[in-house]
């Protein structure tokens, strides 16, 4: 995942004709915390890449996976800093994350985890440093039990070191939502571009967590035809469209979605194939490669997900004639009222809902004019086009 991000970065490089020391500069992160947690006996590798802070404090998300790893988070890392660039937020990229399946711990066994956490990076952290928030794996509890933790070692209050926490402990509403509802807010936008009707409009989501149920939630309250959902075990499907409201209720009572009522049960793949107009990978990255993305059928793939697309996978899609809306975009909604919760603990006041989402549809809506439109300008596709405009941003800043 990290050379692909680095490729993409690379292609960047050339047209912008960087220097070696300028694509140092960007690539290289600037510091790397690499440790070890222990917890009854059991060692668990953890880390916190704080990436680049050309624009502002690091800003990126933890997540607790049993299959992270330091080049997956250096990853991350770096994607955060191309993010928060093409949002125009003053903040720069970094990711952490915990070796760990948070599925097989106790509530207890993860508050400890995550207070050890804290402990090996707390000095590093602050919220005009490097500001964490949720990703895979983690919530608002974590944050809330993280930011405790934080405040009780360094012996001071600050609830904007942390985003993503709860509501009454200084988190911000729609926080939780911010993904998805911003994804959803891009996906009508493009739909408007292309003339198209939202009821006539047939849309597969993979991943049905906190951001897949919610961009699913959005789309289908605004009359889009959501004809497949899955989670991690199964995929469901109806080619009439499935009642989003109806399959939330399911999920919270069964747990999973397999089994809802009127839909046929699918893989994960055959989600990924199916006959859509859209196609939105809010689960993981790299499910869309050189082996299956000969099969896709969509019109559009919006990245909900961080780097679900390889880069073999992206150049026979576009090969195909499809158009991916990249994840520095799509799901950038999540970081973007991350902001907002910053700015209102730094200042100290209460944002309204309706404030937040009128200015989360103005941000994403601007970002992605700029994107589109630059897009037509310079015949070069919505990723490239997002990647440039986020990299001239950074070397702007560079003084050497
Ligand atoms: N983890 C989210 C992301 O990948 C949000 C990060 C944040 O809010 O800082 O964008």
């Amino acid at each position: 995942m990290l050379k692909d991000i680095i490729k993409k970065f690379e292609k960047i490089a050339k047209i912008l004709n960087l220097s070696e020391k300028v694509k140092k500069r960007i690539i290289e992160p600037e510091n790397i915390l690499d440790f070890k947690i222990e917890l009854n006996g059991k060692i668990f590798p953890a880390w916190r890449v704080q990436h680049n802070s050309l624009l502002g404090p690091y800003k990126g998300g933890i997540r607790f996976h049993p299959k992270t790893n330091l080049e997956e988070i250096k990853a991350l890392a770096m994607i955060m800093t191309f993010k928060t660039a093409l949002m125009d937020l003053p903040f720069g990229g970094g990711k952490g994350g915990v070796r760990i399946n948070p599925k097989e711990y106790s509530e207890e066994e993860l508050e400890k985890i995550s207070r050890d956490y804290v402990r090996f990076i707390y000095q590093n952290i602050g919220e005009n440093k490097d500001i964490p928030a949720p990703d895979m794996g983690t919530n608002e509890k974590i944050m809330e039990i993280m930011l405790n933790e934080y405040e009780k070692l360094t012996g001071k209050k600050s609830p904007a070191t942390f985003t993503g926490k709860p509501i009454e402990k200084g988190g911000i509403v729609l926080r939780k939502e911010a993904t998805g509802l911003g994804g959803a807010i891009i996906t009508e936008e493009i739909v408007k571009k292309l003339n198209w009707q939202a009821k006539k409009t047939k849309i597969a989501i993979q991943g049905f967590g906190n951001v897949g149920s919610y961009a699913a939630l959005y789309l289908f309250e605004k009359g889009f035809k959501i004809i497949a959902i899955s989670d991690s075990l199964s995929g469901i499907f109806n080619p009439e469209g499935i009642n989003i409201k109806e399959a939330i209720e399911y999920k919270k009572a069964i747990k999973y979605l397999k089994g809802f009522p009127g839909t046929e049960e699918i893989t994960n793949q055959q989600l990924l194939s199916l006959k859509t107009d859209i196609l939105i990978p809010a689960a993981t990255e790299n499910v869309i490669t050189k082996n299956n993305a000969k099969n896709i059928k969509a019109k559009i793939i919006i990245e909900l997900a961080n780097g679900p697309i390889t880069e073999a996978g992206e150049k026979i899609l576009l090969k195909n004639k499809k158009i991916i809306l990249p994840d520095i975009l799509a799901n950038a909604g999540g970081v973007t009222v991350s902001y907002f919760e910053w700015q209102q603990n730094k200042e100290n006041k209460i944002w309204s809902k309706e404030k937040v989402f009128q200015e989360l549809d103005k941000k994403m809506k601007n970002i992605f004019n700029k994107v589109w439109q630059t897009s037509l300008e310079e015949k070069i596709d919505l990723r490239t086009t997002a990647y440039l405009l986020a990299v001239k941003k950074l070397v702007e800043k560079i003084k050497f």
